[in-house]
């Protein structure tokens, strides 16, 4: 498939010279507040560097347990305009982690973990409902569906250790006929049922909670990079035009952070992408597609898909960049944009006629082990990374944390394992730029080689395999 064949038709089309669709969608829903630039010194209890979906939930929970703090939330872009607007909307559950949640901190710990998921799954349901957030949150479950002999294995693994954890009610095995049941793809031979999966219109629940946080009184300001952070303390963030001054900051960054010495070696970035197709719905009912489930496949680059409520397919897939800065890669690369619509078109051959409309991509925030950590940089620094393409529910529990070690509540939240855990690092330059890259690569042309039917080049597989034969939960 070639960029043409897409029927991107004009550059408004083309991925980061526009909104995600979500974004768009959410910012014509309804006339909002503005939030102008920072222009001036302010003084504040809470300064948060950066309005996604953590920075958002911690200044959400600071409102809930301390509405006396004075909170900033200050944003580059817009509230949403970075990954938690961008996002496949899945908030999804960790039983799927658990062989590297039991590999780090042990059976009865990684269950804590988990269940901790799922009330972040539903409390954001409960959000939406309580303020009147029409972010179509459902709970409707996810399907792992495999499209390769051994991702079949990788499905028996999941549902195995879900069992061995006494948790066998969260992840059960799926038949081939049970997978194509909920949805038909011809390519689907099997795989494994999570309860815990609601899916979310990400974009109408950050602009849903930027505008709870207003009406709660908290400060933002849109367009308005931190530049520099010395924490003092007080904590004093720059900006362009004007600077924060307060006990505690929050980075809550995302793949940014790899512009922050304090946590640049946690992480590298890899770039995703999502292809929407235009409605319909009919077509979705041909293949049993009526239920809302998350679905995605078991390949490690993973695929990943969901329906909307006017019956189009949002198809994401991990892109081909890798990198250690942020730039246009992570939202301009039509190759990856190709490789997620030939994805999309070669699991579901029944939409061959349903055009593709849109596409747009993001950055990941991938850490050594695959999983968050939450934690302080510095007694009054404090910052939650690393959710490696999987931060809709754990980014809600995040802010959760973040906002109890700011208060100094001592809650079951800040007990939980990732918490202040022992930081995995990637190596210096220029081995972890170089690395990330190739390794990607190689994921890439291992799964693809896998699903379709051969045997994958060995140096590929090789070097697919590295990072976990380097002591890093990444990887097949
Ligand atoms: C295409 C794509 C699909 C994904 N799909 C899913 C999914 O289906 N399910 C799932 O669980 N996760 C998914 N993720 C991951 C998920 O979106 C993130 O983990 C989550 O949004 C992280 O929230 P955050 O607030 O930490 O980060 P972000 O949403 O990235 O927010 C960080 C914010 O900080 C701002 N910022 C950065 N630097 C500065 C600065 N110096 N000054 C001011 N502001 C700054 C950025 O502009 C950004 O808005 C996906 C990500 C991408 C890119």
């Amino acid at each position: 498939m070639t960029v043409e064949t897409l029927n991107l038709e004009t550059d408004a089309l083309h991925p980061g010279l526009q909104r995600s669709w979500w974004l768009r969608e959410a910012l014509a829903a309804r006339q909002e507040a503005s939030c102008p630039p920072l222009a001036k010194d302010v003084t504040a209890d809470v300064v948060i560097i950066g309005g996604g979906f953590t920075g958002l939930w911690t200044a959400y929970f600071l409102t809930e347990s301390a509405p006396s703090l004075g909170v900033v939330v200050l944003e580059q872009d817009i509230c949403g305009g970075g990954p938690s607007g961008r996002n496949g909307g899945f908030a999804s559950g960790w039983w799927d982690e658990l062989d590297g949640l039991v590999a780090l901190y042990g059976p009865e710990a990684a269950v804590r973990a988990c269940r901790a998921i799922s009330t972040s799954i539903r409390s954001i349901g409960e959000f939406c409902s309580e303020h009147h957030v029409d972010a179509w949150f459902k709970l409707a479950g996810y399907v792992f569906a495999a499209t390769a002999p051994r991702h079949l294995e990788v499905g028996d693994e999941m549902v195995r250790l879900a069992r061995e954890v006494g948790a066998a009610e969260e992840l059960r095995e799926l038949t081939a006929q049970e997978v194509r049941a909920r949805c038909d793809s011809p390519a689907f031979r099997g795989g494994a049922f999570m309860r815990d999966g609601a899916s979310v219109q990400p974009a109408l629940l950050a602009r849903g909670l930027r505008r709870v946080l207003l009406e709660r009184g908290v400060s933002i300001y849109e367009g308005t990079n931190a530049l520099r952070l010395n924490p003092g303390p007080p904590a004093a963030v720059a900006t362009t035009r004007g600077s924060v001054r307060a006990a505690h900051a929050v980075l809550a960054v995302n793949a940014w952070a790899t512009g922050w010495p304090q946590l640049r070696r946690r992480l590298v970035a890899w770039s995703s992408y999502i292809v929407l197709t235009a409605p319909a719905p009919d077509r979705l009912e041909a293949i049993n597609w009526i239920g809302g489930e998350l679905v995605s496949d078991l390949r490690t680059s993973v695929r990943y898909f969901r329906t909307t409520p006017d019956g189009r397919i949002a198809f994401g897939g991990g892109g081909g960049r890798a990198s250690t800065t942020i730039s246009d890669a992570f939202t301009r690369d039509m190759r990856a944009v190709v490789e997620a619509a030939e994805g999309f078109r070669l699991l579901f051959p029944s939409f061959a006629d349903v055009p593709i409309v849109d596409a747009w991509g993001g950055p990941i925030d991938v850490s050594p082990t695959h999983l968050p950590t939450f934690g302080s940089v510095q007694p009054n620094v404090h910052y939650a990374l690393g959710y490696t393409g999987n931060g809709v529910a754990p980014s809600h529990l995040g802010g959760r944390v973040l906002a109890d070690m700011i208060t100094g509540a001592d809650t079951d939240e800040v007990r939980l394992p990732m918490v202040n855990a022992t930081p995995r690092r990637f190596p210096p330059q220029p081995f972890r730029s170089i690395g990330a890259a190739v390794v990607r690569r190689a994921i890439i042309a291992k799964d693809t080689a896998e699903e379709k039917g051969r045997r994958p080049n060995p140096l590929a597989e090789a070097i697919a395999r590295l990072p976990r034969r380097l002591g890093y939960l990444l990887g097949p």
